[in-house]
């Protein structure tokens, strides 16, 4: 439930911190962009929850940092 729906544009949105994507017309392309952006979905507690790239690299612990990422 994570890809927002405004007027006929749909809106990849991370639930944990916020973030947007670009809008998109279609809810297929709205889908390749989050894949395209790195970003995750998950199923949590019987809802679909998408992660942003900075939130799942907070929740993979500080080690990414000393890789660069
Ligand atoms: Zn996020």
């Amino acid at each position: 439930m994570s890809i927002e729906k405004f007027g006929g544009f749909y809106t990849p949105t991370c639930d944990i911190c916020g973030e947007e994507l670009d809008a998109e017309f279609d809810f297929c392309d709205a889908v390749a962009a989050k894949k395209d952006a790195g970003w995750k979905s998950r199923k949590t507690a019987g809802e679909w929850e998408d992660v942003c790239c900075d939130c799942q690299a907070l929740e993979n612990d500080v080690s990414t940092e000393a890789e660069g990422l």
